[in-house]
């Protein structure tokens, strides 16, 4: 297949046909690089595995990225669509703040994130699209719309896959830090996961399932310092996994949720290529 100056999705599971990527610096840029081109969609980190973001040219907001604000009295963040999640956790906790919930992984760009309705887990935390309080996009012809939670169209164009326009900045709901510890729990039967499912995933802030859907089970367990969990989990747990360095720590040590919420540190390609 032959393919465009954007090469390929990170897991080079497609190649885009995009005749141009555009890397604006400026808003005026990436508005005129917007109204002058025929089809344009926003790229960010390329994580999707499919053509979602393929497009006649295609935009990166890389260079457009500008530090957050914080809004304390209102709980929120404002932060750039091109901002990593690992970039803002790191931020967020140093001035004492967090997010409820992150996705496996750190790099994504909050603004496909976004888009894709990208999620972790924990059943009260929502994906990582519900933080989201107001946008900022161009649309295409230019226009910058600022959408927020007061308008009935921001349910519409939240999770819209970049098809309403480029976002540029989202405003994110924020709770106080909080600290976590990750446990891994082998269990041995099948039927110890599925005979209560709702009991056992409200048993803790955060809780997945882990298969090869033969004889390995594994339940991966995040729990919030001051909750109270249930007591007891099925499975035994598992204190002799390493820690490598590509999933943060899960050998029941308590540490920041910045350390802690989203189960990987950074995956490595067979390539050896790190996104
Ligand atoms: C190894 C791996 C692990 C993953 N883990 C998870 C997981 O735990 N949970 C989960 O739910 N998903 C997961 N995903 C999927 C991933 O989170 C989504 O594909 C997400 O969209 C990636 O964001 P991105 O910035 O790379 O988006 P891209 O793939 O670059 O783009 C996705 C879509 O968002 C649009 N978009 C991007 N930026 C903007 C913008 N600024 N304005 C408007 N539209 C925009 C694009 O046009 C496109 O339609 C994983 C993917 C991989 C490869």
């Amino acid at each position: 297949m032959s393919g465009g100056p954007a090469g390929t999705t990170w897991a080079e599971t497609y190649r885009f046909t995009a005749s141009t990527l555009h890397r604006p610096s400026s808003m005026g840029e990436l508005r005129g690089v917007i109204t002058s081109g025929t089809r344009v969609r926003a790229l960010g980190t390329r994580h999707s595995f499919t053509d979602l973001a393929d497009s006649a040219e295609l935009v990166s907001l890389e260079r457009l990225i500008i530090e957050p604000v914080l809004d304390a009295d209102r709980r929120e963040v404002r932060v750039s669509a091109a901002m990593s999640y690992g970039a803002l956790a790191a931020w967020l906790e140093h001035r004492g703040w967090a997010l409820q919930n992150l996705a496996s992984l750190p790099h994504i760009s909050i603004g496909g994130a976004v888009m894709t309705a990208t999620h972790g887990s924990g059943l009260a935390n929502g994906s990582l699209s519900a933080a989201v309080r107001a946008l900022e996009l161009v649309t295409g012809d230019g226009q910058i719309l600022r959408i927020d939670d007061t308008d009935p169209r921001l349910a519409g164009v939240v999770v819209s896959l970049g098809a309403v326009g480029v976002v540029t900045r989202l405003s994110l709901a924020i709770v106080p830090s909080y600290r976590l510890r990750q446990q891994t729990f082998a269990v041995a039967r099948w039927a110890d996961l599925v005979h209560d499912v709702p009991a056992l995933m409200s048993s803790a802030y955060s809780v997945s399932i882990f298969t090869d859907w033969l004889d390995r089970h594994e339940l991966l367990i995040k729990s919030r310092e001051g909750d109270a969990d249930a007591a007891d989990h099925v499975g035994s747990a598992l204190t002799d996994l390493p820690d490598t360095e590509n999933v943060t720590p899960r050998r029941g040590v308590w540490g920041p949720w910045s350390e802690r919420l989203a189960p990987a540190v950074k995956v490595v390609k067979h390539s050896g290529q790190v996104p």
